[in-house]
Order: C-alpha cells, then sequence, then structure tokens
C-alpha cells in the first residue's frame, strides 16, 4: 500500500481522556507528530477545520464469513463486511475462527487467515472459538496459536454445537492463564433456553416475537454468574459479550464491586432497538431483528446506558452477524419458520459508530466524545492486545484516523447496505454525523462515502495478552 505524508489541520482531536483542538503529522504508516500549528513537506494537507478527528474503530465483536451454529455460512465474505466495517469508520475489526467438534483448530485458525488475507480491507486480529475442547486441542494445538499470535479465545456456554461445559470452561481457563490468552465468553444458561424453546413449541408459539421469552433473562444472571466466579477462581480475565438485559447487568456490577477482574460488552442492539419490532404485521419481518441474546425491553436498554455511563460496561461492540432477508439466509430452512428455525444475527459493522456518536453528540446520554473513544477504539484495543498501535490518536501509533462530519441529516435505510444481509435493521433512525474520511496505516481507505482500496489490503495484527489490562 503506497503510504503518503498527510498532514491533517485545524480538526478537534478526540483521545479517550481528553479533546484539544490540534494538527497531526503522519508519516510511514505512523502518527509521528501531534501539536499545534505543524507545518512540513507533505504528500497532501486535509482542512479538517469544524471536523471531529477520532481513532478508527476497533470493533472487536463481530461475524464475518464464519460457519454459525447452524451450519449455515453467515452473508458476509471479508471484503463486503469489512467494506461495511470502513464504510462506518473502522479501522480494525476482530472475527472469528469458529471451530466445531472434529476440527483440527490449527487447520481452522489457518482456513480463517486465508480467508480474510484475500478479502479484508481493514486490519484483523481474530478470536478463536474452540466448541471441540479435546487434550490435543487444549494442551498442544492452543499453546501453538497463542505463541503465533492468536492471544484471544472465545467460548460458547449455549447453543447446541458450541456449548462447553463447566469442567472444559475450567481446563480452558486454565490454559488460557498460563500460556497468556484473553478468554471471551457468550454466556447463557443452555437447559433454561432448550426448556424454554421446547414450552414455547409446545405450545403453538412459533412467532419471531417468541424469540425473546425463549431466552430468559434469568438464563444471563445465572451464567455470568458462574463465569464470574470460574473467571475468580481462576484468576483468568474474561470478557462477558453482550450483556442483554438490567439483571445481567446487575450481575456484572456485583461481580466488579467484588473485585473480580473481568470485562463486560453490550452491543448497539440492546441500546437502541427493542423487542417490539420482533412482532411485526408480515410475520417474516420480525426475522430481522432475531439475535441472541435476544433484543429486550426499553427498561433494560436504559440500564445498559447507565451500565456504560457509571464504567460497569468496558466497551460496545456491534455482534454484526448478518443473514440474506431470503432463503439463502433468515428463511434457509423454511419460507414461513418458526422463531429457532431463524439464523440468530443481525448486522452492524456499517452502523454502529454513527448511531452511538450521534447519541453523544445529541447529549441523549451522559457520555462525552472521550467516553465515545474510549468504549468504541481505546478499550477494545487495550483489551485485545492491541494498544497502543491501535486505538488512540497518539505520536507511534498507527495513522489510523477516520475524520467525521458532526452536522448532517442522514436517515439511516437499506439504500445504505454494502454487507451480506442487505438490509438494515437500524433503517428510519436519523443520525447527525458521518465519516468523511477513513484513514488506515496513512491511507485513504474510503472518502465521501466511496471505497478508495482493494481486497486484501488490510493486515493481520499478530497480539499477546495485553499488559494494559
Ligand atoms: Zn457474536
Amino acid at each position: 500500500m503506497p503510504s503518503q505524508k498527510l498532514l491533517i489541520k485545524y480538526g478537534t482531536v478526540a483521545h479517550s481522556n481528553n479533546l484539544e483542538p490540534i494538527d497531526i503529522l503522519i508519516s510511514d504508516q505512523k502518527i509521528v507528530n501531534i501539536g499545534k500549528n505543524l507545518s512540513d513537506k507533505v504528500d497532501r494537507v486535509i482542512n479538517a477545520k469544524g471536523k471531529l478527528v477520532l481513532p478508527g474503530g476497533v470493533d472487536s465483536h463481530c461475524h464475518i464469513e464464519q460457519k454459525s451454529a447452524s451450519g449455515l455460512v453467515n452473508s458476509d465474505t471479508f471484503y463486503t463486511g469489512t467494506s461495511a466495517a470502513a464504510l462506518g469508520g473502522n479501522t480494525t475489526v476482530i472475527p472469528f475462527a469458529a471451530q466445531y467438534d472434529g476440527d483440527s483448530l490449527l487447520e481452522v485458525v489457518d482456513r480463517y487467515h486465508n480467508l480474510a488475507n484475500k478479502g479484508s480491507i481493514v486490519d484483523y486480529s481474530m478470536h478463536m472459538i474452540i466448541a471441540g475442547p479435546t487434550d490435543n486441542v487444549i494442551k498442544k494445538e492452543l499453546p501453538k496459536l497463542i505463541l503465533s499470535g492468536h492471544s484471544s479465545i472465545k467460548l460458547f456456554m449455549t447453543y447446541d454445537r458450541l456449548r462447553i461445559d463447566d469442567e472444559n470452561i475450567l481446563e480452558i481457563l486454565k490454559q488460557a492463564r498460563k500460556c497468556g490468552a484473553m478468554v471471551s465468553v457468550h454466556a447463557e444458561n443452555h437447559e433454561m433456553i432448550t426448556n424454554k424453546v421446547k414450552e414455547l413449541l409446545e405450545d403453538g408459539c412459533y412467532h419471531p416475537k417468541y424469540h425473546t421469552d425463549s431466552h430468559p433473562v434469568e438464563g444471563e444472571v445465572d451464567a455470568f454468574r458462574r463465569i464470574i466466579q470460574m473467571s475468580d477462581e481462576t484468576k483468568q480475565p474474561v470478557m462477558i459479550f453482550h450483556v442483554s438485559s438490567e439483571q445481567g447487568l446487575n450481575e456484572i456490577r456485583s461481580g466488579k464491586s467484588r473485585g473480580v477482574k473481568f470485562f463486560a460488552e453490550t452491543c448497539t442492539q440492546y441500546l437502541t432497538l427493542n423487542s417490539h419490532l420482533l412482532d411485526q404485521e408480515q410475520i417474516n419481518d420480525g426475522a430481522k431483528w432475531i439475535c441472541s441474546p435476544p433484543i429486550r425491553s426499553i427498561n433494560d436498554s436504559e440500564a445498559l446506558w447507565k451500565g456504560l455511563e457509571d464504567r460497569t460496561l468496558d466497551l460496545v461492540t456491534s455482534d454484526h452477524a448478518p443473514y440474506s432477508f431470503d432463503n439463502k439466509g433468515k428463511f434457509f430452512k423454511d419460507n414461513s419458520p418458526n422463531f429457532k428455525e431463524i439464523p440468530n444475527g443481525i448486522p452492524g459493522l456499517h452502523w454502529r459508530l454513527p448511531i452511538l456518536l450521534d447519541r453523544v453528540l445529541n447529549k441523549q446520554c451522559n457520555l462525552d466524545i472521550s467516553d465515545f473513544v474510549r468504549m468504541t477504539s481505546t478499550m477494545p484495543a487495550k483489551v485485545y492486545g492491541l494498544y497502543p498501535h491501535k486505538g488512540e490518536i497518539k505520536i507511534g501509533s498507527d495513522a489510523d484516523i477516520v475524520i467525521w462530519d458532526t452536522d448532517l441529516n442522514i436517515t439511516l435505510s437499506d439504500d445504505m447496505v454494502v454487507d451480506g444481509s442487505k438490509y438494515n435493521p437500524y433503517s428510519g433512525m436519523k443520525v447527525s454525523c458521518w465519516p468523511n474520511e477513513v484513514i488506515l496505516r496513512g491511507t485513504t481507505i474510503v472518502k465521501d462515502n466511496i471505497i478508495k482500496t482493494e481486497a486484501g489490503t488490510g493486515q493481520f495484527l499478530s497480539t499477546k495478552l495485553s499488559e494494559y489490562i
């Protein structure tokens, strides 16, 4: 990738702890100087007057070109998924390499490397999903992979083909502690979900709206409590993925106040979408908003905003998981499926940053622009070993910068979609901000909503357990 020497002038630059009017000099893919009234011989001066200059977004929870629990590969390629990411202001993503029972983890990781290397237009590392925790996988393959720069593991406590029992979770936590890896967890009580699904289907409750009832909040509370206990017992930090409910949040708050060291995230959809969306006039339309855990009540969303404000929650991701609204995606099992037959997931890489930044700029929450940077870029980079190369505008860091317009009036719509889902679950929502230019390691990859780079320009980011957490 040709690297430009760039000077970004007159912008308002946001860090994770303050905001200042300052210039940025970029050379050889890095930020080489930050200061007032900078001047230098450069290839291009960007006049960012009146604009916000933020570090590129890091979306640390997104499913791209990945085989799901249902056996279906989701609707993205690395090119479409990372194009959506870049257009929405992200310069780094952390998708998943998904093992299923019987697979060699080494081979799985290799396969995802090939896909990402070919298609990605933003930088990436990856979480390794472990679903078949044999001795060979845990004792031989895992240490090798961690040593070679894959320091993030993902575990599921639910889903038939993915879940790991507590005995194996403890084994993996101990091994992660020994080898130096982060562990993220989808934490819901599997038996409570299975039981509820059976009850609903036996009663003839097939409509998408029953998806919410099928994942009881108590299942989140129980699984959070167990994984926090296991994290405490093994002294292995974990990240609790997609906190969706007020009761779940309270469990996180209680664990943190006891001094257990762990992290928790929520996602755009749990903050801004609610369960009434599953109950549409055209029954199938509700499928667009089926994700797990489910979107819940307005009360839950309000509690989650408070959880971000008091820092019970550390970061916000998209949990991007696109399935097209046709028989290759949401309706692959049946044209009028019951809620259980619909693949779980909604797209979000494109929408996370504009929606959240809009809420911040329009003071719809008690969070400021630095909080936004911390939750969407700095913290994900710190937790997953990408900091200080990623996640902050500072001298020596990669020149991953997004220049935002903040005085717009945009209505989100299906027409804007570039990811494989081909629908926008946030259609109709208005935002006042949008990325004007997205710079990855000193090279412009998006300008005026047009992709300026090619598949394969993104680089793999080798990681080790972060010293910043
Ligand atoms: Zn996910």
